[in-house]
């Protein structure tokens, strides 16, 4: 059975968009685009109020395009994309998305990597990627260029993205570094660029984007965004909300050219806040308010003074909000009508907690993974059901299977959500085997277990009631259990590991390892003391969203299939057994 778009959600306006090249262009042509063009603003800091108007971001993107074109002797016409990616690892910045703009008009692919990474996981990426020049942030400056001297990258091919002062403690960039600001000074005195001479479809067939997944197993993967997917699915969000943006927030505003503020804070380097909150807002005319990082008092400060109208959050930024009522009450958050939440499930208790406290707020859910280039389902404001991920997106097919591969049939019963959208990506990066087992049949494969209900006002909903695949969500951050395993067991105490999800108030799920005790470990030593080093051994190379908080266990041996295969399944079980009795 395939379930598709409810009935109420509109058509998207035209099917793929073949015809728009690159993702950028959206910025120039309207596609439909909010009908005030260009004189909104854009991107606007949370910190300082400095602004950009779209008008200035196209000049910027424009110049900035020149400039590095001169710099890293890029040619719009000449070399495959791939000769062409640049590394981006900051917090998120005014420019982040005129950089990537910029590199688009050259033909080139912007791969951004998570601000938290250790060194090692940014080499990690930069290698695999093979990207040429590497941008950066100052708070971030040491660990990016650590990990590009590593990858081959020169120090002259790192650049630094400027943030505001007030987050720095004051500090500018190092002398003889160059900023976004002085490749756009230099791009000024530079002549205009070949445009691309892309014919119709090669938009559907070059990357823009490649971000870092783990799929549904294995190590963190490059997945080739094309500029398509990026443009179908900032189209597919746009329809969905059309009618409610035509009538809710008309009425709510009592205004007909409204244009909203949305929070900027969620990471630029991952789909939601790129393409969530980033792309679909410029597509709408709407302004993004941009913060560099979480910081409680600062982001409900940037609400009031920028009156802010969309929240766009993650569950555990939400669970905070719903211990820390008093700091919310603070605050004139009266702007706000709309808190959207993604990346990880919202408890059904938490959304009712902030609904009570709140109550005129629409609280919405969206369901998408990078693999889908973002958004697959989405509830409405007229149609919210807690708990629910709310209606598939025009555009977009979806089947649910047994672990047999048998396609479900009714409602309520529970299987595999199997995706199909244009904005379902080309694949990874170099990795046949991955492709195959998660494209397939013109189907993306989620790794998610789902159920479609029929909701009171008889629409059909997605619920996304568990996870298959191996990888474990610590405050919407992707973890992937491989990628620990592979680390603890270079530690001398671990002879086989294996690590799974465990529950979190705040963080959702954090790691917990279980441990075969090598044999060289000394009897004379404790297993607290053996645990703490293993922890101790992550916490040394890895982000800190990765550290295994969840604990260490000692058992004798890991369940295995017959083939080797890590039966984390058993270890998940067990857990919840022993939870249930503790
Ligand atoms: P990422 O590729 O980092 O966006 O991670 C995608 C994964 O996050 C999905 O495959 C789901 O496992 C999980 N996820 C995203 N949104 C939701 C949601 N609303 N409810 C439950 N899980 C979600």
């Amino acid at each position: 059975m395939v379930f598709t778009p409810p009935s109420w959600v509109p058509k998207l306006p035209f099917s793929p968009p073949d015809s728009i090249p690159t993702c950028d262009f959206m910025l120039e042509e309207h596609y439909g685009r909010h009908p005030l063009g260009y004189s909104n603003n854009p991107f606007t800091c949370g910190l300082t109020g400095k602004t950009y108007s779209s008008l200035e971001v196209r000049e910027r993107v424009d110049y900035l395009a020149r400039g590095l074109a001169k710099e890293l002797g890029f040619h719009p016409n000449k070399g495959s994309e791939w000769d062409k990616v640049i590394g981006v690892f900051a917090v998120n910045t005014l420019d982040t998305l005129p950089l990537a703009w910029a590199t688009h008009r050259l033909g080139g692919v912007q791969s951004p990597a998570n601000a938290a990474y250790s060194a090692a996981e940014l080499e990690y990426q930069l290698k695999n990627s093979d990207a040429k020049a590497l941008f950066t942030c100052v708070p971030l400056l040491e660990t990016a260029k650590e990990a590009a001297k590593k990858s081959g990258i020169p120090d002259h091919r790192i650049y630094i993205l400027n943030v505001p002062e007030a987050f720095t403690g004051g500090k500018g960039a190092p002398k003889g570094m160059k900023t976004v600001d002085d490749l756009i000074q230099e791009g000024k005195e530079l002549d205009r660029l070949e445009k691309l001479d892309w014919k119709d479809g090669d938009g559907a067939k070059k990357a823009a984007f490649l971000c870092y997944s783990s799929g549904t197993s294995g190590l963190p993967k490059g997945v080739m965004i094309s500029h398509r997917n990026v443009i179908a699915n900032t189209m597919q969000i746009g329809t969905f909300e059309k009618p409610y943006r035509d009538t809710i927030i008309k009425d709510l505003r009592n205004q007909s050219d409204y244009t909203e503020n949305v929070l900027g804070l969620l990471p630029m380097s991952h789909m939601y806040g790129l393409v969530v909150i980033c792309y679909a807002s410029v597509y709408r005319g709407d302004g993004v308010i941009v913060l560099p990082k979480f910081d409680f008092t600062t982001t409900l400060q940037a609400t009031q003074t920028y009156k802010i109208n969309t929240l766009f959050l993650v569950p555990p930024i939400i669970i905070l909000m719903t211990k820390n009522k008093p700091l919310l009450a603070k605050y004139d958050l009266s702007s706000v009508w709309s808190l959207f939440t993604g990346a990880a499930p919202l408890g059904k208790e938490t959304a009712e907690d902030i609904q009570a406290t709140f109550p005129s707020w629409k609280i919405r859910q969206g369901y998408g993974l990078t693999e889908a280039c973002a958004v697959v389902t989405s509830t409405s404001p007229d149609d919210i059901w807690f708990g629910s991920s709310g209606s598939i997106l025009p555009g977009t097919e979806c089947k649910l299977v047994t672990i047999e591969g048998n396609e479900i049939t009714g409602y309520d019963q529970p299987g595999e959500l199997l995706v199909k959208s244009p904005a379902v990506v080309l694949g990874y990066l170099k990795n046949d085997k991955a492709n195959i087992e998660t494209f397939q049949d013109g189907y993306m494969r989620t790794g998610d277990k789902a159920v479609v209900r029929k909701g009171p006002n008889g629409h059909e909903h997605v619920f996304v009631v568990d996870r298959i695949k191996e990888l474990i969500k610590v405050k919407g951050h992707q973890v992937a259990p491989a990628e620990l395993e592979a680390h603890l067991l270079t530690h001398p105490a671990v002879n086989d590991c294996a690590v799974i999800q465990i529950p979190d108030d705040i963080a959702g799920e954090v790691p917990k390892a279980f441990v075969v005790k090598s044999s060289s470990v000394g009897l004379e030593e404790s297993d607290r003391m053996i645990a703490r080093d293993i922890q101790k051994h992550v916490e040394k190379t890895k982000a800190t969203y990765k550290w295994i908080t969840g604990g260490v266990e000692f058992i004798d041996e890991i369940p295995k299939s017959p083939s080797g295969k890590i039966l984390r399944r058993v270890l998940r079980d067990q857990e919840k057994e022993k939870r249930k009795r503790a």
